[in-house]
Parts: structure tokens; sequence; C-alpha cells
């Protein structure tokens, strides 16, 4: 075939689709990467061919029987010659499937005396990644780079026979690997390592060499109607000189041995012959696999060569890829957010194949549920794919999702197809578009025309207020911003301070991880607290997003306790870690009197490091309640916070002076989802009014408070170039709502204390302070307070990746509102209308 003609070419698939595919009619198909097109020639072929003749089980003498097994030499013989094997070097064994095809070699590796080992390529097929779970040893390569430098390390590292694995191309974008591993790992690895190809993907839009047999993979295998549309047929090609491998395998299925002897004696002899005749278990799928004669006939008919299609596909992928590109809102931000490997190009068949994955973004940069692009597809008949594509590493790497964050929104109840496919501002899936031989540029423009159409914003919308581009500044000129976060992972245990510079999440909850463990008595059940114990304090749980784990670190007196100092516990709500006993049983942990869902770890080492460290027999919880395959977080406890008399509007406030019968109404009760945070999700303090109370202190000769012993997860500090001497201790009264960075928050009330806060939280010892001062100047009714009971107010723009995502940053700008103020912003005026 000479220059690709791409205009005529296209013009006579027209032509052809018309005729060939009338199913497609009305549709634009864009899913050839799991396409089961045939040709209507094919199914007519195929139908004559099985009425003229008469096909029966093979292995007989009788001339029907005679005639199978003649039509399936010639066709495995036919099969091979297209991928340019020489029958002398290759045998090819039907199979099921691609997969079955995998599974036949597995077999063979797991009954090795000592087992396999096994490695896999990030971007394989998740019928590649299950194997790891027959292997002895098994290893995942994240790149390309992984596996050249594992070629070059020479020496085989163990003596267990390997099997290395990976698709040649990628069933998720379309990109296509080296296909020169094989010979590459053949040259250098010593020992037996074998190499398994996944051709699925790759064949059914482009040739596959197998010509040079000394340079072809151990095992290649094959989805035949990925190529054809049908019949429902796999093939594993073998080079026989690695058939060896196969001694081993244990199983015998009908058609594979020459005799078996049972009763008495247990014995058996194997064919000998073919590979094939060995592996082939049971009756052959014969009218499948004459059915492939017609559509290996039919297909070469109809498109020519493979050479061909790869041509016509490529040229087809780049202009999409293009168009898909070209999209823009009309701020200019991007549309498509294309999952493309940096070293492919769209265009290049060695190393791209037909296949685009991406997801798509509104205009104010939040993703687009592929749910919804679902939806709006199956109306104007697009046929595309989306979810996890069968992909599980070339989708996590894709898509930023660590481990820990998949197994919680496993936890969550999110899976493959779910509506809810966007967890913490990240995608869980993306959109696959595949092109065929069959495809034409209409299919593409069409769907560009699609997009277009649905997703892009042309127009800035009136009814959003400019505010609510994410380009919009936060507020520059505030006189307070965040001095510091921290959250209490443990309850009751120390904080951990989130980084500066690092944009922490707000949950309905809290700030993420707040309070999402305690430690339950063993006899009781209740959650303990530093009141009972203080050494509590010197529990130290930090939070490693990096590793997904938990990490808990004993500090100060407490690391003479136990021989071990740290513990790390993932944070991924993996329902197995968790004690079975109180999965159905109402749960019997109890924070401030009230029973909560938690989940006991049942690791013994777990238990024993915190019974250790405070000398009383614990377990470690997890709160909420994990696995139950709900998408909602049930949260059974809610905020009492309430707004307290003496910060009611109007209301003087004179420490201590308040009467105790007051006229005015009391605050509603708000309700708020909280962990396990003793009032409300989040709790706010100010920098000047602790000044104020430790200079209170000082005076007296007393020891300065830290901000730790409130408990308190955001610190809000007036600014270093405020006036000094202007601060305005317990401003925070009055406050209302704050904005902090691009934020809205709710202030639900003042925060009652107990002597809790007297526990020094780098020493675990008790004082007096601040508890005393406090009481002498923050005693209102005759309660103390100190510090504010704070939600978030999620925005109701759901399009919006503020609200997709919301976080805080230390060092955030925040304004403050008093209620009267709430107005003068005009996206709070519209959130608390
Ligand atoms: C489709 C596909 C498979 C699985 O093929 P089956 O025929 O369904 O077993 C495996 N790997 C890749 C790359 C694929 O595209």
């Amino acid at each position: 075939m000479e220059e690709h003609d791409c205009a005529s070419y296209d013009e006579a698939i027209e032509e052809l689709r018309r005729r060939e595919y009338p199913m497609l009619q009305g549709t634009t198909y864009l899913d050839h990467a799991g396409t089961t097109l045939y040709a209507k020639s094919l199914i007519e072929r195929f139908s004559k061919d099985m009425i003229s003749n008469l096909y029966g089980n093979p292995h007989s003498a009788s001339n029907s029987s005679q005639l199978t097994t003649r039509r399936v030499e010639d066709i495995r013989l036919r099969l091979l010659r297209l991928f340019n094997a020489d029958p002398e070097e290759f045998d090819i064994i039907f199979v099921a499937n691609a997969t079955a095809g995998i599974k036949l070699v597995v077999e063979a590796f797991r009954d090795q005396e000592n087992g396999f080992w096994y490695g896999y390529h990030r971007d394989a097929h998740t019928s590649l990644v299950g194997v790891r779970e027959t292997a002895a040893q098994h290893r995942c390569f994240a790149s390309d780079a992984d596996v050249h430098q594992w070629i070059e390390e020479s020496a085989n590292e163990d003596e267990l026979p390997g099997l290395f694995a990976y698709p040649a191309q990628s069933n998720m974008n379309g990109r296509r690997l080296p296909l020169d591993w094989s010979r590459r790992i053949r040259h250098t690895k010593q020992g037996a390592m074998y190499t398994l190809l996944d051709a699925a993907a790759l064949v059914s839009t482009s040739p596959l060499d197998l010509g040079e047999w000394e340079h072809a993979p151990d095992f290649t295998v094959l989805s035949l109607y990925k190529m054809f549309g049908f019949p429902d047929l796999g093939a594993l090609v073998v080079r026989k000189a690695s058939t060896s491998i196969f001694d081993k395998r244990r199983y015998f299925g009908g058609g594979t041995v020459e005799m078996v002897v049972c009763l008495k004696e247990q014995w058996h002899a194997k064919k000998l012959d073919t590979l094939h005749e060995r592996l082939e278990d049971g009756t052959l799928p014969i009218h499948s696999i004459i059915a492939l004669d017609a559509a290996m006939s039919v297909h070469q008919e109809l498109f020519g060569s493979l050479k061909r299609i790869s041509k016509h596909t490529t040229t087809l992928a780049a202009k999409l890829y293009e168009g898909i590109c070209s999209l823009r809102h009309r701020n200019g931000l991007g549309v498509c957010h294309v999952y493309k490997d940096p070293a492919s190009t769209y265009g290049d068949s060695t190393n791209q194949g037909p296949i685009i994955a991406f997801n798509l973004r509104n205009h104010l940069g939040g993703w687009v549920s592929n749910a919804e692009v679902e939806k709006l597809a199956a109306v104007k008949n697009f046929q595309l794919r989306t979810g996890g594509l069968c992909n599980p590493g070339g989708v996590a790497s894709s898509l930023g999702l660590a481990p820990w964050e998949m197994k919680e929104n496993f936890s969550a109840g999110q899976r493959c197809g779910n509506d809810n496919d966007i967890f913490r501002a990240k995608p869980t899936g993306m959109i696959r578009v595949s092109l065929g031989a069959m495809s034409t540029l209409e299919d593409v423009t069409s769907f560009v025309d699609f997009l277009r159409e649905f997703f892009v914003q042309e127009s800035v919308p009136i009814e959003s207020p400019p505010v609510m581009c994410p380009l919009d500044e936060p507020p520059t000129r505030s006189l307070l911003h965040v001095e510091s976060l921290s959250i209490y992972p443990v309850k009751s245990c120390a904080a951990f301070s989130v980084p500066p510079g690092k944009a922490w999440e707000v949950r309905r909850e809290g700030l993420a991880w707040d309070r999402e463990w305690c430690l339950v008595h063993q006899g009781t059940g209740a959650a303990l607290s530093q009141k009972r114990y203080p050494r509590m304090a010197l529990i130290r749980p930090s939070i490693d997003l990096d590793e997904g784990v938990l990490r808990i670190q004993l500090v100060g007196s407490l690391r003479d306790t136990t021989s071990t100092h740290e513990i790390a516990v993932p944070l991924s709500a993996d329902p197995r870690m968790f004690s079975t006993e109180d999965i159905y049983k109402e749960a019997n942990a109890k924070v401030c009197g009230e029973s909560i869902q938690a989940k006991t770890y049942r690791s013994t080492d777990i238990s024993s490091f915190f019974t250790q460290a405070l000398g009383v027999a614990c377990h470690l919880a997890r709160f909420p309640a994990v696995g139950s395959g709900t998408s909602s977080r049930a949260s059974p406890r809610h905020s009492k916070a309430h707004l307290q008399k003496y910060q009611k509007a109007g209301s003087m406030h004179i420490p201590g002076a308040f009467p105790d019968a007051c006229s005015l109404t009391p605050g509603a009760v708000i309700s708020k989802p909280i962990l396990l945070s003793n009032e409300s999700p989040i709790l706010t303090i100010s920098r000047s009014s602790l000044n104020r109370l430790n200079e209170l202190i000082k005076a007296e000769g007393g020891k300065a408070a830290q901000a730790e012993v409130f408990r308190a997860n955001i610190v809000v500090a007036e600014s270093l170039d405020y006036p000094p001497g202007a601060e305005q201790p317990y401003a925070e009264d009055h406050w209302r709502y704050l904005q902090i960075g691009q934020q809205y928050f709710e202030m639900l009330g003042a925060c009652r204390r107990c002597q809790m806060v007297c526990v020094d939280q780098h020493t675990a010892e008790r004082n007096q302070e601040p508890f005393v001062t406090l009481s002498k100047t923050r005693r209102f009714d005759g309660r103390v307070y100190f510090g504010e009971h704070t939600c978030h107010l999620p925005m109701d723009d759901t399009w919006s990746p503020l609200v997709q995502n919301p976080t805080i940053t230390v060092g955030d700008p925040v304004r403050a509102f008093r209620e009267e103020d709430a107005g003068q912003d005009m996206r709070l005026g519209a959130l608390v209308s």
C-alpha cells in the first residue's frame, strides 16, 4: 500500500460501513478498544459455511470429524502467518479470550517447584495484574526506566523461574510499549526469565510481526474478537523453544492425554506431539475456530492489511487529539485533560495507538463527572467507555491517586461505574475514546462537536457572580491571617501541625483527619481522654500522606515505657484491619457518654503499643464505621455548639458580670456532623486573646499557656504589620462568619472549658493555669469559655473546584464578619441568606 490518502480512504470506509455495519446506523462508535463489531459479510460467510458443511467433533475417524481437524489445523497455520510467525518456531493454542491465555501460562509457572517470580509493568491490564496473586514474589514496574534498569542488572535475583509481562499497547491510553524488551531480557538475563506480551489491545489496529523468532516474546496473548468482532475467541502464541515450562503443568483435561489410569493405580501419559494438543483441554470451540477463517478472509477483503488499518487509525487519532486539545472555555481554560504519556505522540504509530483517555474540566477548572458525560453521550448516541478501564496502575498513576486514597474511596462506596466519581477534587476514572478500522473522519468531528456543544463554556454565565472565578484573588488587605492549623488525629493525643504551604482539606466533619481515631478502654469501651490520662499528650500522631500512614510517636517520658517508640497505621480504612466483633454489634466506644460507631483495630501489636505506653488496657479505634459499602459516611454525632447568651448581638460582655437570669432566648442548637471532637467540627482561637490571657497569667507569676492546650484547629492572628498595641482580644466573641482564603466558615458559639486545659502538652504535667485565670476573666453564666466552635460553610456551586476540594493553608488571609456585616460580601451573603 502506497501513501495513505486519508480522504479517499475515508470515503471508501464510509461506503463500506453503510454496507457492512448496518448496526452502527445513528451511532458514533468510539469503543473499538473493546470492540465486538463484526461485518455483515462475515456472518453471512460463516453461516453459509455452517449450513453447507458437516463438522463433527474431532479425534474420530468419521469424515465429518476429519474435516473439522483439517480445517482447525489450517486455520491455526493461517493465524500464525497473520503474525508472520513461522510454524516451525511457534504454536498457537486456542483459548476463550486473552485472559484465558494468560491463565494458561500462569498455571504452568505456578506449578514450578518453588513457584515463580513475576514482574509486570504499571500499564498492565487487570488480567495481567491478577497474576501476582499466584506468584511467590512479584514486582510492579512503575516506569519504563525501572524496566530498563532491571534488564541491565543481568543477575536473576533468585533461583526462581521468572515471568515478565507487559502490554504491547495500553488499553487505557493506547500508548505502545517497546517491543524489544523480550529480546533484551533474553540477552541479558541469566537463568529462566520468560516474557509474556499482552497484544490484546495492539493487534486490533496494528500489525504484530513475530518474524524474528529469536527476539519474539515467549508467550503472546491475543483477543481475536477485538480484531474481527467475531468469533469470541482468544489465542496464546508460544515460542516452541520455551515450551518446557509447561512440562510441570499438573492439570490435564480431556483431549490432552494419551492414556489415564485411575482406580488402583494413578497414572497418565500426556500427549507429546504438539503443545496445543497438550494444552487445549476439552472440546475445542470448533465453530468459533471455523468462524475465524471467515473472519480473517472478510477482514482482509474489506480493509486490506493491518498495516493499512494502522495508518488510517493513526491519522484519525492525531486529528481527534488535536480537536480535543483545541477546545477551550471562553476564559481560556482548557476543556480536556488528556492522559497521554509524555514520550508518545499521536500520529506516530510506533509509540501511540488510536486511543485517547481524558477528563473534562468546567470553566472554573473543576472536574466534570464522568457519569454525567456518559449520560449525555448515551442520549446523543456516542458509544464510549468511562471509569477505571480495567487498568489499575495506569489509571492510578495518571490520576495521581495514592493507594490510601483509592482504598478510602473504596471504603466510602466508590466502585467502578458509580455515579459518584469525583472524590476530594480528583476524578476516580476517565473517559476513553478509541478508533478502529471502520472509524471515519466524521466520527472524529462529530465527537469534538459534541464536546464543544455540551462542555465548552462559550460565555461567562451571568448567574454566577464574578467573584466565583478561581482566578479571583482571596482578600489581600486583610488584617488577620491563619497563624497555624492543627489537627488531633487521635482524640486527646498530641496535635499534628499542618505544615506551612500545605493546602489542607476541610471536610463536613472538620479539618481532614482530625479526630478520626481514638483509644478505647478494653473493659468499658469508653474513649480515653487526657482528663483522666494526661500522658496521652505525649502520644504524637502525624499524618504522612505520601506514605499513606498515620505515624504515632511516643515522646518525652513515654519513651521509657516501651521498647517501640513508633508505629504506623495505614490511612486506608481497610475493613480487614478491624475487629469483626463489632461489625455487626452496635459499637461500644463512647465519647462524652454517647455511643459512637468506632471500629477497633484487631492488631495486637497496635493494642499493646498503646496499652504499654499509657499503662491502661486499650485498643486503637477508628471512626466512623467503615466498609459499610454506602457512599455516605454516616456520622451519628452532631454538634451541640450554640451561641452563648453573652455572644448575642446587643448583649454586654463584661466578664463575670453577666446576669445569670437572662431574658434573652438561648441560641438555637445547630446540628452539624462531627467526628470525635467534643462539640463541633472545628475550634478556632485568637492569638491576641491567648496573648491577653497569658499576660494576665504571667502578671500573677503563672506559666503561660500553649495554644495546644485549647485543642484549637485554627489559630487566627493579627498580621505583623498590625498597629502595635491595637490588638483586639476577644473580638471573636462577636464574629459570626470567617472567610479564610477562599472558604467561608460559620462561628457556632463559644467553647466551654474544663480543667483539661491545664495539662502541659509537652510534659503531661497538670498545672492550675490557665484555668484559674480563665475562670476569673472569662466566666459567663457561671461557665468558662475560650475559643469558638466553627464549621465550614460549603458553597452551593458544585461546579467550582473550591467546592469539590475546599482547602485552607497556614498563612491564608482571614476576614471576620459580624452578623450585620455578612451582607457586605456577595458570596457570603448568598450562602447565609
Ligand atoms: C481487552 C484486553 C485484555 C483482556 O482481554 P480478554 O479477551 O477480555 O480476556 C487484556 N489486555 C489488554 C491490553 C486488553 O486490551
